[in-house]
Parts: C-alpha cells; structure tokens; sequence
C-alpha cells in the first residue's frame, strides 16, 4: 500500500501529545486518558485497539471537543490538525472542523442520523454548508455518495428515512454524511461492531476504499480482523495509555508488550469487568506501567512514576512498546518466549474448536441479508 507519510513539509496531518482527559465520578476522578501522544499522516490509517474502556474513544472524542466539559477536564502539550493548534478552539470554531475537515462516526448509527429528516436532507446539508452550491447540485452529490458507500436504488432512496433503512444500511449511510463534507480525517468508533458479520466485511472493503481515496483515518476498534484489514499502523491501549506502537505488519508478527501479546492471545485479558470498571474498583494502579497488576513479567522498576518510556523493539525503530524490559539495557527474551501473533491464536482456537465440535464445519458464505427495512 503506497502512502504519504507528511505533508510537503513533513508534517504529519495530526499531531496529539501527552493528551490527558479526567473525569469526574461519584468515587473521584477516572483518568480515561493518561498521557497519550501519536500522529496520524497523511492518507495513513491509524488503529486504536484495545478493550472497552482503554481510553480509544474517548480519545478520539477529546480531539475535537466531544467530551463534555464538565464532568470532563481535557489537557495537552499540543493536539495540532494539518499544522495548526486545535487544543485552545472556540466550541464554535470546533464544530466548523467537525463534518468539514474532521468527519466522525460512531458505533450507533441512529446516534448520528436524526430521524425527523430523510436521507437525502442529512447527506446534502454537510455539502451545502461547506460549499457554495446550488440544492440539485448538493442532491446529485448525495445521490453519487450513497452509491459509493453502496445503498442501492440511491437516487429514489433520497427521500427515505433512516427507520426505512437495515442498521447496516443505516451505518453506510452515516458514513455518507461524515463523508459529506469530504473530510481529511475520518475518525470512526467502533464502526464495525453493531453489524452482522455480512455488513462487517462490506463496511471493510468501504474503509479500504475511503482509504484508497487518500483520506486519513482514525480508527477505534477492539477487533483485531478490522485492524489486520485496514491499518497502516496500531496503537495498542490500555489503562488509558498507548502501550505499543508500530506498523501493523510488526505489531502483528512480533507483539512486544505483555498486554498486546495477552490482547492477541485470547482477543482479551479481563475477567468480564471491563477495563473501566476495573480502574474504578482500584484495580488498574494510576501510576507506573498501568499493566503490572496482571503482567506476567513485573520487576520492581514497574512501579512508580510514569507509565514506562516506549522503547525501540526489534531493528524497527517506528515499532516501540512501553515496557522496561527493551531498550539497550533490557532483556524481552522471557516475554517473546511465548508470544504468538493473532492470527496464529485465532488459527489455533479455530482448529481446537473444530477438533472438539464436530458439527462445527468450516465457515461457508453467508446469504446477502443486508435488506432495507419496509
Ligand atoms: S513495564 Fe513491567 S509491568 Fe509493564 S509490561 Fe513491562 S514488565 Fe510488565
């Protein structure tokens, strides 16, 4: 895949550092995002994985002021978009980024599409507020968008609405509004996970082509196929700190950090509370490596402090975990002893599931059962 890395100038179209968002709960402040800094480029895909309550979304949602302030108290050194400050805007000024240069979408589509108005309304009003053109124009634009994310008969569709619609359809549509205001980033939640898996492997192939098209994209996940489909490069979370960074290739075949070796070996390492319950109950320390309460191979230097520096790993130096035991003066042997890329673990649990179920065969494709709602 051939992306640009920069802009004319090198610099990156997104630039987050030591990003902090607290929130204020009955039982004292939740850290959800605890010093996190990382840059998307241009035309890159960048995925935020890790488990509910990590910190992704609301990191996202800290860019470009969606978390409501109060309960909420956001903080940075600098969260700069194509090269200027966006960290001290207006609330007025962040909704004009918002749809037109930085278009979100999220896990529930009907949080995004407004149920009063059709279709056709909710696509052409991003176009005609960020351009100066005529209602037709704006119309046969929609028309042109609701074909690209693939809602077929789009043009007598138009004037629907949204109820009309599958929630798969619904989803495509909500990214035909984000994509309406032909966005540089796309910054989607979860994008995924509210559909079957038909509607998964279709919004997929459609985030490959948005992708194709040049626009960079945020993209929050817990699921690590969507990752391997369309990332460029991973940020692994946890505790509301980036614990591992690197192209997706490296991170796959070689993760380094002991929670992204347990994330990929069991798709999850909690005992059912997710990993917001657990900081609330105490459970995830708020200082030092966030992981050590779980962590197989802790030592003394864990604790305290900060959360770890990233250290290089392996010859990549783009490939860099949180963890004390790499750099020059470490020693990861015991942690890459037994580690194992995802698909190596979803391979193995397939094929322990087929030799235990034998009525369980090989997947075979699924029927097209994304209809329209009548
Ligand atoms: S810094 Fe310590 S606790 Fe954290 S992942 Fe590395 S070994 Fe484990």
């Amino acid at each position: 895949m051939t992306r640009s890395r920069g802009g004319t100038d090198g610099t990156p179209l997104l630039s987050v550092r030591d990003l902090r968002t607290r929130i204020r709960t009955d039982d004292g402040w939740l850290h959800a995002v605890d010093g996190v800094s990382f840059d998307v480029d241009r035309g890159e895909t960048v995925c935020l994985v890790g488990e509910s309550g990590s910190g992704k979304s609301v990191t996202c949602e800290s860019l470009t002021g969606l978390v409501p302030q109060p309960p909420a108290e956001v903080s940075s050194d600098a969260v700069e978009f194509d090269g200027e400050s966006v960290a001290d805007r207006s609330e007025a000024e962040l909704r004009s980024i918002r749809g037109r240069r930085i278009a979100h979408v999220f896990q529930n589509p009907q949080s995004a599409l407004d149920p009063v108005y059709t279709v056709g309304e909710q696509v052409t009003e991003p176009i005609r507020i960020h351009e100066d053109v005529s209602r037709s124009t704006a119309r046969d634009r929609a028309v042109d968008l609701l074909r690209r994310v693939g809602i077929p008969r789009a043009g007598e569709r138009l004037d629907s609405h949204p109820h009309e619609f599958s929630g798969g359809m619904q989803q495509r549509i909500a990214i035909a509004v984000a994509l309406a205001g032909d966005p540089d980033l796309l910054i989607a939640d979860e994008p995924t996970t509210a559909v079957d898996v038909t509607v998964q492997a279709r919004l997929l192939d459609l985030f490959r082509s948005i992708a194709g098209d040049g626009t960079s994209m945020l993209l929050v996940t817990h699921d690590l196929r969507v990752v391997a489909a369309v990332a460029d490069r991973v940020l692994v979370m946890y505790g509301g700190t980036i614990v591992e960074r690197g192209p997706v290739e490296a991170v796959f075949s070689d993760p380094s950090h002991p929670y992204t070796q347990a994330l990929f070996d069991s798709y999850g390492v909690s005992d059912g509370a997710s990993i917001a319950e657990r900081t609330a109950r105490g459970e995830i320390p708020t200082d030092g490596c966030r992981f050590r309460a779980e962590c197989p191979h802790a030592v003394d230097e864990c604790a305290g402090g900060a959360q770890p520096a990233f250290r290089s790993v392996a010859d990549s130096s783009d490939h860099a975990a949180s963890c004390v035991h790499y750099g020059p003066d470490g020693d990861p042997s015991a942690i890459r002893e037994n580690a194992t890329s995802p698909m190596d673990s979803r391979a193995e649990r397939g094929a322990e599931r087929r030799s235990t179920d034998p009525a369980e065969s090989p997947a075979t494709p699924t029927p097209d059962t994304e209809g329209e709602r009548r």
